[in-house]
């Protein structure tokens, strides 16, 4: 008698849930009625000057595998742009290695560096591949929760009283992915000390770091504080990067790891098995990108600051509370007041009022009473789905 197929998937593989993000849009799925605020993608095209040294590459005929660590060209543009954005040297040579998007190089970063029963601290709200990542690499996920109270900020203190002998790494992400909140400096500082203080290796995902707001009305970007710059934390942190986000590159699956080369070799040996390269045409276009792509990157993210501008008023108009965001894509309205589960008012939403936000639960219990609703969204369809979130939400008043 054969095993069933369900009892032959890897124990590590069967207890990772499914992300609650896709169970959710398996409901929208064939509905056109339905404006959608739930996945967290750029409405922009990626820039025509991008694409078209993608295209330029494949007239070239530029079709092959690079070296595993990336275009030398790419990497050298990446680290003139990480050190003036960052203000981070890294050597082109041996410090950086260039993945398929972010999501390769966070599970290369949790790959290369844990053993099982290492413990690693992240804080949620959060993405919703960091948990897995960490348990398909035999590591175990510590929780550190934010909450809407605090604006989302995570707490130096918090995270120390999460610190045993077994934790190993800690994991950032500041804009955070769903709440849009951003790390002030003085915070960030002390959670470096305890990163020295207690050895941990530091990865930290700035993949929203260009997507900043400033001020009341949100239009001036914010100067960006990465944790690698602080004194003693370039040679024990990974910084993460890619082009989805402020490029508007998603489908290229392009991303980097910036770490120290003893780090970096041990994730290029995973990245060279796995992956070999990223394609030479993303590459390519991930050069035009940094060299010449600042102005577009500005002109989107002063039109994401204007959404969240209307976003922020209607809320506020119809006595919803919602923190404004310091960056990212994503407004996290608290929703607690109707009495309602995360998940229950979203699909209460959908089901009335056909709008698609994500229940703040997918992203961690410290999201449940928020939902996310992201708006990389056009300004028109915007406009409409709050007016239905405003009939919806007077209706449960
Ligand atoms: N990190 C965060 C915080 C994200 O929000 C996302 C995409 N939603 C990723 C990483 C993955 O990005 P990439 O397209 O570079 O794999």
């Amino acid at each position: 008698m054969s095993t069933p197929l369900q009892d032959r998937i890897a124990r590590q593989v069967a207890q990772i849930p499914r992300s609650g993000i896709r169970d959710f849009f398996d409901l929208v799925q064939g509905r056109d009625d339905v404006i959608s605020l739930g996945v967290g993608e750029p409405d922009f095209t990626a820039p025509w000057h991008i694409r078209e040294a993608m295209i330029y590459a494949l007239e070239r005929g530029q079709t092959t595998y690079t070296s595993n660590l990336g275009l030398i060209s790419l990497r050298k543009s990446i680290s003139k742009y990480i050190a003036g954005h960052c203000g981070v040297t890294y050597d082109p040579a041996r410090e950086i290695l260039v993945t398929v998007g972010v999501s390769e190089a966070l599970d290369l970063a949790c790959r290369a560096l844990l053993n099982p029963g290492d413990e690693v601290i992240y804080h949620t709200p959060c993405y919703v591949s960091y948990s897995p990542s960490i348990v398909m690499a035999y590591g175990v996920p510590v929780v550190v929760e934010t909450r809407v109270e605090d604006e989302f900020v995570l707490r130096a203190d918090d995270v120390a009283a999460k610190i045993t002998p077994k934790t190993r790494m800690l994991m950032l992400n500041f804009p955070t992915n769903p709440t849009g909140a951003v790390e002030p400096l003085e915070e960030l500082e002390k959670i470096a000390a305890l990163a020295v203080k207690h050895d941990l290796i530091v990865v930290t995902d700035e993949i929203y770091s260009e997507l900043t707001y400033e001020g009341s009305d949100g239009l001036k970007p914010r100067r960006h504080h990465s944790i690698a710059a602080l004194p003693g934390m370039k040679e024990r942190t990974i910084l993460l990067h890619g082009f989805s986000k402020a490029y508007a590159m998603t489908g290229f699956r392009l991303g980097y790891a910036c770490s120290p080369p003893v780090l970096t070799e041990a994730m290029m040996k995973i990245h060279q098995y796995t992956m070999l390269c990223a394609s030479i045409m993303s590459q390519l276009a991930g050069v035009e990108a940094l060299e010449n792509g600042a102005p577009e990157v500005e002109k989107m993210r002063k039109s994401y600051a204007q959404r969240r501008n209307l976003m922020l008023r209607k809320f506020g108009e119809m006595g919803v509370p919602c923190f404004p965001p310091g960056g990212a894509f994503y407004a996290f309205p608290d929703v607690r007041r109707f009495g309602l589960s995360s998940k229950d008012f979203a699909l209460r939403l959908l089901e009335e009022e056909s709008v698609a936000v994500v229940p703040g639960s997918a992203f961690g219990t410290a999201g449940e009473g928020c939902v996310r609703a992201c708006y990389a969204t056009a300004i028109d369809k915007l406009e409409v789905a709050l007016e239905r979130i405003g009939n919806f939400v007077s209706r449960l008043q």
